[in-house]
C-alpha cells in the first residue's frame, strides 16, 4: 500500500488531483498542509485535502515539498462546505480563506520598541548619575523619563542618539528592546483604558445569559438570538459570555459590521479583558495578517473583533461566536465571489467546532425571527432598557403638507426646524440622516430632459460642490460640470437636482448661519481613521448638527444627540425588491436608537411623501413583532424567503446582445436540470444594467433546497460554453434587484 495525498490545486483545476507521499514525508504530513506538487513540470501550491492508503497508478508523481504552513483542519471542513453552497471552485475557496501573507509566507515588518526597566525614581537617579560620567547616555534617558510607555528606535535615532548608546543601556539592564509590528504599536500605545468591572445583571440579562451560558458550559451547538431594543445591554451580555468562554479557555470571534469597527467598539472590549484581542479589518497590511493568524494559531488571542471576514479567523477551540446587529447587509459580501454571507457561515462554522452562536439585534432579519418562532434558534429577549432611558418619541411628518406650505421643495419641515433650533438653543445636538439610496444629487437640463448620466455605467452622475465636479459612485469617473447641456447647447436650463448631504449642510448654513455641522458620508470619510475622526469631533461637541448617510447609523453612541431627523425615505420603499421594507424598518428603527439614550428623552422626526405607509407607522411605533407578522405574511404568500431560497445568477460582459443571449442559452439549459417544485424567473436586465462598461443581465431562481439549486447550476455550466462572459453566482441575495 502506498501512501497517496488528495492535493487541490490553487490555478483552478476543480478536481483534486493524486500524488503520492514519499516515505519521508509520511509522518509529518497532515490534512490541510500546504504542499509543492509538480504539474506538467512545474511546481504549484496545493493542499491537501485528504490521505489515503492505497496501491499507487504507475504515473504518479511524487509531492515535492511541504511547508511548515497549514489550513486548520476546521476551516478545511467549511472551505469544502462553502464550495458546494457557493457554487465555486474548491481552490478559489482556499485561495480566498488563508490570507496571501500566509500562503506566500511574507514576514510582518516588525520594528524595535524599547522600554525603561526602571521605575520613575530609579530613571531620575541615574539621569544625574550619568550627566557626570555620559552625557549621550543622560541625553537617551531624559527620552525614557518623557515617554508614557516607551519609543521606538527609530524615534530615539531620529533625536541623534546613537544606537551604541542604546546598546550600552541595554547591556546594563536599564532598557529592554523587543520587536514588533509598526502598526500595532499604535494599538499597544493606546491602551491606556479605565478596566470595567461586569455589571450586575437585569433580569432579563440574567436569563438571557444563563441560556447563552447552557450551551457554552456543556460545548453545544446552538444559536441563540438576543433580541432587544437599542441600549437594552446586549453588549453587557456579549462581554460576560466571553468572559465565560476564557474562563473554560475557549476562543471567541466577535463579529460587528464594518462601520461599527470603530475604536468606540473596541474600547469596551479593551476595557474588560486583559487578554490580548485580535481586531480584523480589512485594511490591514500583508504582514499585520500574518501576525494576527499565527496569534490566533498559538492562542495569544483568545478574543477576535472583525467585520465579515474575521469569521473565517483559524482561532482553535472556539467556544463562542458573536454576530453584532445581525440583520446588517456587510456581513454579506455582494460584490464578489463567494457571495457569502458571514451570519451563515458563522452558524456553519459553530456546527462544525459544537461551538454557541450570539446573534444580536434591536431588528432581527425575518429570516432569525422565523427560525427563533421555529425552535431552530433560542430566542433571548431583553425589553427594558437597565438605564431606564425611553425610547425615543417618533412623529411622522407629511411632507406634501410642508411643500404646500412653503409653495415648492424643502428639506425641512417646520417642525423639524424648530426642534433643531431648539436643541441648538439647548446646546445638545442633532443627527440628520439622509438616505442616498436611489437619490442623489444629480445635474439636469430641463430645457431637454438630458440627465448627465456616466457613459460606463448608465447612472446619473453626482454632482460635489465643493470640487465643482461630477462622479460616477461606480467607477469613479470624474468630470468637470457642465455650464452648457451638451446636447441641446441650452445655457440657462441645466439644472441640480435631488438630495446630497453637502446641500442639506449649506441649506441649513442659510437658515441658521451660526450652527455647527459636520458631514459623514463617503467623501468626507474616505481616509483611514476619517470617520473615526469625524465620530471623535462629533462626540467632543464640535458640532451641533451630524449631517450623514448609512454611516451614521450603526452602533454609534453619542449622549448628547436627542434629536433624530431623516429626512427622506421614500426612496428605499420604492425600490422593486421583496426587502425593501424590512430594510427601511430596520434603518427607521435603528436610527429613532440613536436619539436619546441616556438621561436626556429624544424625539425622532420622520419626514416622508407616503405618511400611511404601514412600515413607516410600524417604524414610528418601534414596533418589531407587529412588522414580522405582516410582513411573515407577505413573504408566504409571495413565496419569497424564508419560505424558499433563491439564487441570483448575474452574467455581464462588455457585449451586450451576447451577453443577454447566453443568459438566455443558460437558463433554458438550467430549466431542465432543476426539479419541478423550482421556479425560474425570466432574464432581465439588472437594476444597475451598465457598469464600468460592462453590461448586466440577470435572473432568478427559487427552491427548497439550496444545494440541490446549486448542483443543477454547476452541471449547466459544464453545458454550455460561456467564453468571455461572466457569471457571478449570488447565493441568499441580499437584493435582487440591482
Ligand atoms: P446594547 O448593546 O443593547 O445597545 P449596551 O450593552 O450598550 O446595550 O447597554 C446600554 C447601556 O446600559 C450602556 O451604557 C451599558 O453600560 C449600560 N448597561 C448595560 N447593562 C447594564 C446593567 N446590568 N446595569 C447597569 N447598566 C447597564
Ligand atoms: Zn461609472
Ligand atoms: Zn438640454
Amino acid at each position: 500500500m502506498d501512501s497517496i495525498a488528495e492535493v487541490i490545486l490553487e490555478n483552478n483545476i476543480d478536481k483534486p488531483l493524486d500524488y503520492l507521499v514519499p516515505k519521508a514525508m509520511q509522518e509529518l504530513i497532515k490534512v490541510g498542509h500546504i504542499v509543492k506538487v509538480p504539474l506538467r513540470g512545474v511546481l504549484r501550491t496545493g493542499y491537501v485535502l485528504s490521505l489515503k492508503k492505497e496501491q499507487a497508478a504507475p504515473s504518479i508523481l511524487p509531492i515535492e515539498t511541504i511547508e511548515d504552513r497549514s489550513i486548520p483542519e476546521e476551516l478545511l471542513n467549511l472551505a469544502e462546505w462553502m464550495s458546494k453552497y457557493y457554487c465555486i471552485n474548491l481552490s478559489k475557496i482556499f485561495k480566498f480563506l488563508m490570507p496571501i501573507s500566509i500562503r506566500e509566507n511574507v514576514l510582518p515588518k516588525m520594528q524595535i520598541f524599547l522600554t525603561a526597566q526602571k521605575t520613575k525614581k530609579e530613571l531620575l537617579a541615574l539621569h544625574q548619575e550619568l550627566l557626570l560620567t555620559s552625557a549621550s547616555q543622560a541625553k537617551a534617558i531624559e527620552q525614557f523619563l518623557k515617554a508614557q510607555k516607551g519609543l521606538f528606535l527609530t524615534e530615539l535615532l531620529e533625536k541623534e542618539i546613537s544606537k551604541s548608546v542604546i546598546d550600552a543601556l541595554i547591556k546594563k539592564n536599564i532598557i529592554s528592546s523587543q520587536k514588533i509590528i509598526k502598526e500595532q504599536s499604535d494599538l499597544l500605545l493606546n491602551e491606556d483604558f479605565f478596566s470595567t468591572k461586569p455589571k450586575t445583571l437585569s433580569l432579563e440579562q440574567e436569563n438571557a445569559l444563563n441560556s447563552v451560558s447552557q450551551s457554552l458550559q456543556s460545548s453545544r451547538f446552538n444559536v441563540h438570538l438576543l433580541f432587544g431594543v437599542t441600549g437594552s445591554g446586549k453588549t453587557e451580555i456579549y462581554l460576560q459570555a466571553i468572559q465565560q468562554a476564557l474562563d473554560m479557555n475557549k476562543g471567541t470571534i466577535m463579529l460587528v459590521p464594518e462601520i461599527a469597527l470603530t475604536s468606540q467598539t473596541i474600547e469596551r472590549f479593551k476595557a474588560r479583558f486583559k487578554e490580548k484581542i485580535a481586531i480584523i479589518h480589512h485594511k490591514r497590511s500583508a504582514g499585520e495578517r500574518s501576525k494576527d493568524w499565527q496569534s490566533m494559531l498559538s492562542e495569544e488571542a483568545k478574543i477576535v473583533i472583525g467585520a465579515r471576514s474575521a469569521v473565517f479567523s483559524p482561532m482553535p477551540n472556539l467556544g463562542l461566536i458573536i454576530v453584532d446587529e445581525e440583520h446588517d447587509s456587510s456581513y454579506k459580501q455582494q460584490e464578489e465571489a463567494p457571495a457569502y454571507n458571514a451570519k451563515n457561515i458563522a452558524i456553519v462554522r459553530a456546527k462544525i467546532a459544537n461551538a454557541t452562536v450570539i446573534l444580536g439585534s434591536a431588528t432581527p432579519s425575518i429570516e432569525s425571527y422565523f427560525n427563533a418562532k421555529k425552535n431552530k434558534y433560542i430566542l433571548n429577549e431583553l425589553t427594558q432598557r437597565p438605564n431606564n432611558s425611553s425610547l425615543a418619541k417618533v412623529h411622522v411628518i407629511d411632507m406634501k403638507t410642508e411643500m404646500q406650505k412653503k409653495g415648492g421643495f424643502t428639506y425641512f419641515s417646520e417642525e423639524l426646524l424648530s426642534k433643531i433650533k431648539n436643541r441648538y438653543d439647548l446646546g445638545e445636538q442633532t443627527l440628520l440622516f439622509l438616505n442616498r439610496r436611489g437619490f442623489n444629487t444629480s445635474l439636469i437640463c430641463t430645457n431637454c430632459s438630458n440627465v448627465f448620466k456616466c457613459s460606463s455605467c448608465d447612472v446619473a452622475l453626482t454632482f460635489h460642490k465643493r470640487e465643482n465636479y461630477l462622479s460616477c459612485h461606480l467607477c469613479g469617473f470624474k468630470i468637470a460640470t457642465y455650464h452648457q447641456c451638451p446636447s441641446c447647447h441650452s445655457l440657462e436650463h441645466i439644472k441640480y437636482q435631488g438630495f446630497g448631504t453637502e446641500h442639506v449642510e449649506a441649506s441649513l448654513h442659510a437658515i441658521f448661519p451660526t450652527i455647527r455641522t459636520l458631514r459623514a458620508d463617503r467623501d468626507t470619510t474616505q481616509t483611514k481613521h476619517g470617520h473615526e475622526i469625524l465620530f471623535k469631533q462629533f462626540r467632543a461637541g464640535k458640532a451641533d448638527v451630524l449631517v450623514g448617510t448609512q454611516m451614521i447609523v450603526k452602533g454609534l453612541h453619542f449622549p448628547s444627540v436627542t434629536l433624530v431627523g431623516i429626512l427622506n425615505t421614500d426612496g428605499a420603499l420604492n425600490i422593486p425588491d421583496f426587502r425593501s421594507s424590512e430594510t427601511v424598518f430596520q434603518l427607521l428603527t435603528q436610527v429613532a436608537g440613536r436619539s436619546g439614550r441616556e438621561e436626556l428623552q429624544g424625539e425622532v422626526i420622520i419626514q416622508t411623501f407616503m405618511p400611511e405607509n404601514e412600515t413607516i407607522l410600524l417604524a414610528k411605533n418601534q414596533d418589531f413583532k407587529s412588522f414580522y407578522s405582516s410582513e411573515i405574511e407577505n413573504r408566504k404568500l409571495f413565496n419569497y424567503p424564508p419560505f424558499t431560497n433563491m439564487i441570483k445568477l448575474v452574467f455581464s460582459s462588455k457585449d451586450e446582445s451576447k451577453t443577454a443571449m447566453i443568459a438566455e442559452d443558460f437558463r433554458k439549459i438550467l430549466v431542465q436540470n432543476l426539479s419541478s417544485e423550482d421556479t425560474i424567473h425570466p432574464v432581465i436586465a439588472c437594476g444597475r444594467a451598465k457598469v464600468k462598461d460592462h453590461f448586466r443581465f440577470q435572473f432568478l431562481i427559487r427552491g427548497k433546497r439550496t444545494l440541490s439549486l446549486c448542483s443543477a447550476i454547476e452541471k449547466t455550466k459544464k453545458q454550455i460554453n460561456l467564453g468571455s462572459i461572466h457569471l457571478f453566482i449570488d447565493v441568499d441575495p441580499i437584493s435582487t434587484f440591482f
